[in-house]
């Protein structure tokens, strides 16, 4: 099996691939928009009211209205596949759940009016440190920490009793009945979901690339058009 950096370079190379392969069939949807008078790149200064101009315009309507869209669909697409698969109980999520923020500053999302960070520090706990974190699952925590660069923080519900059961489960917050809800997700290998994510890991990246190239065009061509 190959190690945690083998797979991050695969995994590495792959986002890439499919990266220069999204943004290529974002451009060909752009090109279908041209007009024929107009041979300079989407992202010129043209003249306000110009062809060029208006050019830009149906492509930024294309990134909000159509191709956005097809991105939820999708999306939406993958999380009701997610249904086809069971949690097997291995608790790792109650017990080892991560975020890439510190509880203060999940605190004052929460007081922000950040939904998922006001139900995330309802029932969890930050671990004292990191060595606390390890003695649940190393191995997880490692690729945790590996994929992250070293930038996540680990946390524990008290809700979750010795026999890896939740003692309110049915008042548990929706983030608990959702997960994961996030195809790129890191699972740990004993996750009843690691299948799903396997399954549909390459949409999910194409998609993930899809709305980075989007957001990038609407905030290029915004900018040039003002
Ligand atoms: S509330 Fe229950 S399901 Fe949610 S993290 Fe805690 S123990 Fe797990
Ligand atoms: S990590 Fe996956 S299998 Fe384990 S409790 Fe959470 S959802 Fe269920």
């Amino acid at each position: 099996m190959a190690g945690i950096e083998e797979q991050l370079n695969n995994q590495k190379m792959l986002y890439r691939e499919i990266f220069v392969k999204s943004e290529n069939e974002i451009k060909k949807r752009f090109e279908e928009l041209r007009p024929d008078k107009i041979s300079d790149d989407l992202l010129t200064k043209f003249a306000p009211d110009s062809d060029g101009e208006n050019w830009q315009k149906q492509c930024l309507e294309l990134l909000n209205g159509e191709l956005s869209k097809e991105v939820y669909d999708k999306m939406l697409e993958i999380l009701a596949y997610r249904k086809m698969f069971k949690c097997s109980g291995c608790a790792t999520c109650c017990n080892l759940a991560c975020s890439e923020y510190s509880y203060e500053e999940l605190k004052q999302k929460a007081q922000n009016g950040d939904n998922f960070a006001a139900q995330f520090t309802s029932v969890f706990v930050p671990y004292e440190n990191i060595n606390e974190a390890r003695a649940i699952y190393p191995e997880y925590v490692d690729l945790v920490t590996e994929k992250t660069g070293g930038k996540i923080y680990f946390y524990h519900c008290p809700k979750l009793t010795a026999e890896k059961r939740c003692s309110d489960y049915e008042n548990r917050p929706q983030i608990c009945r959702d997960f994961p809800d996030n195809p790129l997700d890191i699972l740990p290998e004993k996750c009843g979901f690691c299948a799903w994510k396997e399954e549909i890991n390459p949409v999910a990246l194409m998609l993930h690339s899809l709305i980075a190239i989007i957001e990038f065009y609407k905030q290029k061509l915004t900018e040039v058009m003002s």
